[in-house]
């Protein structure tokens, strides 16, 4: 049984960054196949905050995966923003219709939209002119519940459907654990994070150090993405990666004189 939202002619290209085995992709998978046919090109590892690099040095191979006797994959050994051009290029018969990437095992509100290679997936869609959505669980564990995430992901599909995406836009999904409370548009949290290293010393008696810290909000409002989600709602917030500063921009004007 297909429900109505169901079109064959739609190609859903999901995505991820912690990799092709990873519980959130299954989890983002069953609800893009609602919606469409799909195609997983996924990294073969753990991509985590890669942020957009992509691979320039080394080859890019591409091996099958079978994710469950359901669904299959393609295993890209590179990026995340990797898997979405070749995927793009060379990978897909057909080119999709809208790229989903995720879910992720972990926030990215806030400043961690900068470093993470789920919300990259999702960009480099939006630089190729596919209308795309990251999605992540804001509980870092694989066994999270993502029974939200997938409702979230619903109305953002939905959303973009029936909308459409302005060039350039993307969407920015994240989600608490557990059954969806509700979801909200909001706005990336200005934030940062504060003691960040922990120092270690090693079996050969050699210093270490290991990145860690908290999330330092430099922001107030409401419709913060990270004061959204504290509340326990989802948030969905459009962004861009057109990296000008157009404020800034306007009060310029023609050559910068010495
Ligand atoms: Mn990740």
């Amino acid at each position: 049984m297909r429900n109505s939202e169901y079109d064959e002619n739609r190609m859903i290209l999901v995505c991820n960054d912690d990799g092709i085995f990873s519980p959130g992709i299954r989890a983002l998978a069953e609800v893009a196949k609602e919606f469409g046919q799909i195609t997983i090109i996924a990294p073969d590892r753990q991509q985590s905050a890669v942020g957009h690099s992509i691979t320039v040095s080394d080859p890019l191979r591409v091996t099958p995966f079978q994710i469950n006797s359901k669904m299959e994959g393609q295993a890209v050994n590179g990026t995340p923003a990797d898997c979405i051009k070749l995927g793009h290029d060379k990978l897909m018969k057909r080119k999709p219709d809208l790229v989903l990437s995720g879910i992720n095992h972990g926030s990215n509100a806030g400043i961690n939209i900068i470093y993470s290679g789920t919300v990259s997936a999702a960009t480099e869609a939006t630089i190729l002119g596919y209308p795309a959505i990251a999605v992540s669980c804001t509980e870092f564990s694989e066994s999270a519940d993502l029974i939200g995430a997938q409702d979230a992901t619903r109305r953002a599909i939905r959303y973009a459907l029936r909308n459409g995406l302005p060039a350039g836009i993307t969407l920015n999904v994240n989600a608490p654990a557990g059954p969806l409370k509700g979801m909200k548009w909001a706005r990336q949290a200005n934030s940062r994070y504060v003691e960040e290293f922990e120092g270690r010393i090693d079996p050969h008696n050699k210093p270490y150090f290991w990145i860690t810290g908290r999330l330092e909000i430099l922001d107030e409002g409401e419709d913060l993405d990270l004061n959204v989600l504290k509340k326990g709602y989802a948030t969905i917030t459009p962004i861009q990666y057109d990296l000008t500063a157009h404020e800034f921009y306007r009060n310029q004007a023609g050559d910068l004189e010495d």
